[in-house]
């Protein structure tokens, strides 16, 4: 299975470079990064911490998609995935997308290229979120009723760019859902000065930056006399390269479709 990546050069990119090529049955068909990119022209395989390819790091997204069975792209802003999704659905390739910060032009391109192949879209790549998220809808969210608040919390690393987390964001669209009510209407994403008393109902946010957190999530369901809290933090990288490697290969001979990593974990 040949993988691409895209956004190759940054954290999460050059993790998978690695783990591509440790993993049997996969192999790198290329790299690319942004064209002003100071690592342009670099060995893949050195930006990976390991022996060299003799494959370079480009820029040439139609090369890359052309070469690969499957496409990775954790990469930022997700303006690069409008690019990106079209050219799979033309070349009929997979699409694994860990990118986050999502707005409704990439979830419609998205959905327009699951026609034509398979994608997999998850802010979340780790087996114990993909967990957490069950556990907080399925189980929590829908036995507590409203008079439970729901209030979720995050905490990343200083350099990250969108808030609330993806990660945040699906906790909450799980527990709307199992409540019979839409996120966009219930979601109260940040409180400053008098805000007043809080909305029956509502679905908090709380964002914390700082530091090489991974990833931190911990939703609350506060009643009356207890509080219910789940929690999960990702102490390494490694556990949503090891999703999105695992994506990768699920992808192959799959259906056109969108798919979640509950799909490729096999949680329904
Ligand atoms: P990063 O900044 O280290 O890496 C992003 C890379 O994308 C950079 O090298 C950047 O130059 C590159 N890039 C930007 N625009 C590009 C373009 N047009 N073409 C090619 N490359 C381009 O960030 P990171 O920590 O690796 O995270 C990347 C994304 O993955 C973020 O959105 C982050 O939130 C997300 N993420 C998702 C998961 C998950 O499990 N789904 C886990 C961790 C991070």
């Amino acid at each position: 299975m040949n993988i691409g990546i895209v956004g190759a050069a940054g954290r999460m990119g050059q993790m998978l470079l690695a783990a591509v090529m440790a993993t049997p049955g996969a192999r790198i068909a290329g790299g690319v990064d942004r064209a002003d990119h100071p690592d342009q022209g670099e060995d893949l395989g050195t930006l990976a911490g390991a022996a060299p390819t003799g494959l370079l790091l480009g820029s040439d997204l139609d090369a890359l998609v052309t070469a690969s069975d499957v496409v990775v792209d954790f990469t930022h802003p997700p303006a690069t995935l409008l690019l990106v999704a079209p050219l799979v659905a033309r070349h009929g390739k997979g699409y694994v997308v860990g990118t986050t910060g999502l707005g409704i032009p990439q979830h419609e391109a998205l959905a327009t290229a699951a026609q034509m192949v398979p994608v997999v879209q998850a802010a979340n790549m780790s087996i114990g979120v993909n967990l957490l998220l069950g556990l907080v809808g399925r189980q929590a969210a829908a036995t507590l009723g409203p008079e439970y608040d729901i209030e979720i919390v995050e905490m990343h690393h200083r350099h990250k760019v969108d808030a609330p987390s993806g990660t945040a964001l699906a906790l909450g669209e799980v527990a709307a859902a199992a409540r019979g009510v839409s996120l966009d209407a219930m979601a109260v994403r940040s409180r400053d000065g008098e805000v007043g008393a809080r909305p029956h109902g509502a679905i908090g946010f709380a964002t914390l930056r700082g530091g090489d957190v991974v990833g931190d999530h911990t939703v609350i369901f506060a009643g009356d006399g207890e509080r219910l809290e789940l929690t999960h933090k990702a102490s390494s990288r490694a556990v949503f390269v090891r999703g999105a490697v695992r994506a990768a290969l699920w992808t192959k001979g799959r259906a056109p479709g969108l798919y979640g990593m509950r799909h490729v974990l096999g949680f329904v």
